[in-house]
């Protein structure tokens, strides 16, 4: 029996760790199967799905979207799907180009509070990634304009601060239409961050997400029973992951959050199809 990691960061998006380091992290960790889930895009698996092949890791082709629903920002992760997908390849480009700019607005905005930040140096740390907030906090705290992560969300960066500029998000509908079309499958990630949650979850199954993220380091034993029992009921399917960030979140970390591979039929099944 193998045992997957679906859920982890590289920094290509808001992660600290190279692609390469997460699949030597998931086959010491004895892990089968691993997804690096990034926010919107694909480099890392495009990157090194050779290297994975070569040392015996089914590595599922994955991502972690943003979409609004009731107000409320609700992370999607979507598996299996097609990664050279035309359609699916332009709309996460589009929106990564949106998060640049968003980017840039918000140097603007901290430059214009007194803040030394360059946005030479954002792009260099983000790469070919999706540029995001912790990009932001990183560069904050090399020219010392805040001392931690924590403080540079609370006090610049966080919903509401003075330097804070929303980003787009999809629509639940959005997700499931394009993910699906691609051949994929999508799942609530981490159920328990939102308010709410036990309503908020039934009714994104309703809207066709396909399962929910019942292992990860944020969803307590009670709450991973109770929506394990929703996705039966609702003839859906579970997913987990360690939500590995490398040293920006260091207490989640690759292989600590498992799950088998029997329990993930659906994604499995698409990628041996596809060969
Ligand atoms: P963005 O997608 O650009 O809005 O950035 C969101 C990312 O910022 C999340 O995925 C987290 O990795 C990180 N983040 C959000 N809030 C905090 C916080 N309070 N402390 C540290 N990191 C955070
Ligand atoms: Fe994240
Ligand atoms: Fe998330
Ligand atoms: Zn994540």
């Amino acid at each position: 029996m193998r045992y997957a990691d679906l859920h982890t960061h590289t920094f290509h998006s808001d992660g600290t760790r190279s692609p390469a380091e997460v699949v030597d992290l998931a086959i010491d960790a004895g892990l089968g199967i691993l997804s690096i889930s990034d926010h919107d895009n694909l480099a890392a698996f495009h990157q090194i799905r050779d290297y994975a092949a070569d040392r015996g890791l089914l590595l599922v082709v994955g991502t972690e979207l943003s979409a609004e629903y009731r107000g409320i920002d609700i992370h999607l992760l979507a598996y299996a799907f097609d990664p050279h997908d035309q359609p699916m390849e332009e709309r996460l480009a589009r929106f990564r180009e949106t998060r640049r700019t968003r980017g840039h607005r918000m140097v603007e905005r901290l430059r214009e509070l007194g803040h030394d930040i360059l946005i030479e140096r954002v792009e260099q740390l983000c790469g070919e990634g999706a540029m995001g907030r912790p990009h932001i906090a990183r560069a904050l705290m090399e020219i010392g304009a805040v001392d931690s992560f924590e403080e540079a969300f609370a006090t610049l960066i966080g919903p509401g601060c003075p330097g804070w500029v929303a980003k787009e998000r999809f629509t639940i509908q959005e997700v499931v239409d394009l993910v699906g079309r691609a051949g994929g499958v999508t799942s609530v990630a981490h159920p328990t961050l939102y308010p709410d949650h036990g309503e908020i979850t039934a009714e994104l199954l309703d809207l066709g997400i396909d399962a929910v993220e019942v292992f990860h380091p944020d969803v307590d034993a009670e709450s991973s029973e109770l929506y394990q029992a929703l996705a039966r009921e609702r003839g859906k399917f579970v997913t987990g992951g360690s939500d590995d960030h490398g040293a920006a979140k260091s207490l989640k970390t690759i292989g600590t959050v498992r799950i088998s591979e029997e329990r993930i039929g659906p994604i499995v099944e698409r990628l041996e199809a596809r060969g």
